[in-house]
């Protein structure tokens, strides 16, 4: 994976764009609200590896030798933001089987909006591994940026986050404090209310997952 600055890559797939319509929507019950965060970060991940780096191989087919890519380098490390991160875990294992799996566990102070960090677990090894941060929503920024401090301080250097919607205040919070964060995202929202919710969004992620509310 490359290391670049200020880069933001929407998915306007017509399957991702589709799928987070119904995302979108109150009136989609908590199990398929669950399967869809799935499928949309599972294409949302195809997006986010392309740039995984390959090498030739060869191998024999049924007919005869031949030369095939084969993904190479650093390993993967993903790593959900809880809770609401842990939704789109099975998206990327699902494509990554051999991913290692953190747990970074922050809750937002709903009066400062401030991240308070409350659980961490990584790979040991992660310096060695590209990590791919998981929050479905990208709203004041603040706890993804302390997120990403969490894995640096544990020496990661190779870090993207993929989110299902993303607030431009939160990009732009991320990006302020790492710029070599590639964001992968299915779309950027008009911004955040009062409350710091995303809006148009699609509510509080979390509670809609598990059915907490
Ligand atoms: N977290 C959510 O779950 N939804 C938002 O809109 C903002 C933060």
């Amino acid at each position: 994976m490359t290391v670049a600055t200020q880069r933001v890559t929407v998915v306007d797939h017509p399957l991702v764009q589709h799928k987070l319509g119904l995302l979108r929507d109150q009136e989609t019950p908590t199990q398929m609200f669950r399967q869809l965060v799935n499928e949309v970060t599972l294409l949302l991940t195809y997006e986010a590896t392309k740039e995984l780096a390959t090498e030739d191989v060869e191998i024999d087919t049924p007919l005869e030798r031949t030369t095939v890519p084969r993904i190479s380098g650093k390993k993967v490390a993903v790593c959900p933001i809880l809770r609401a991160g842990v939704g789109m875990l099975d998206g990327v294992l699902d494509l990554i089987t051999g991913a290692r799996v953190g747990f970074i566990g922050l809750y937002r102070n709903e009066e400062t909006l401030e991240p308070v960090e409350y659980y961490v677990k990584l790979p040991a090894d992660i310096a060695d591994r590209d990590v791919i941060l998981l929050d479905p929503m990208l709203a004041t920024g603040n706890s993804t940026a302390s997120a990403v401090d969490t894995v640096k301080r544990a020496g990661a250097q190779s870090v993207r986050l993929i989110a299902i919607v993303a607030a431009p205040e939160g990009i732009e919070r991320l990006h302020a404090s790492h710029p070599d964060v590639h964001v992968v995202v299915a779309a950027v929202d008009r911004g955040l209310n009062e409350k710091g919710y995303i809006v148009p969004g699609l509510g509080d992620a979390g509670d809609r997952l598990y059915g907490t509310k």
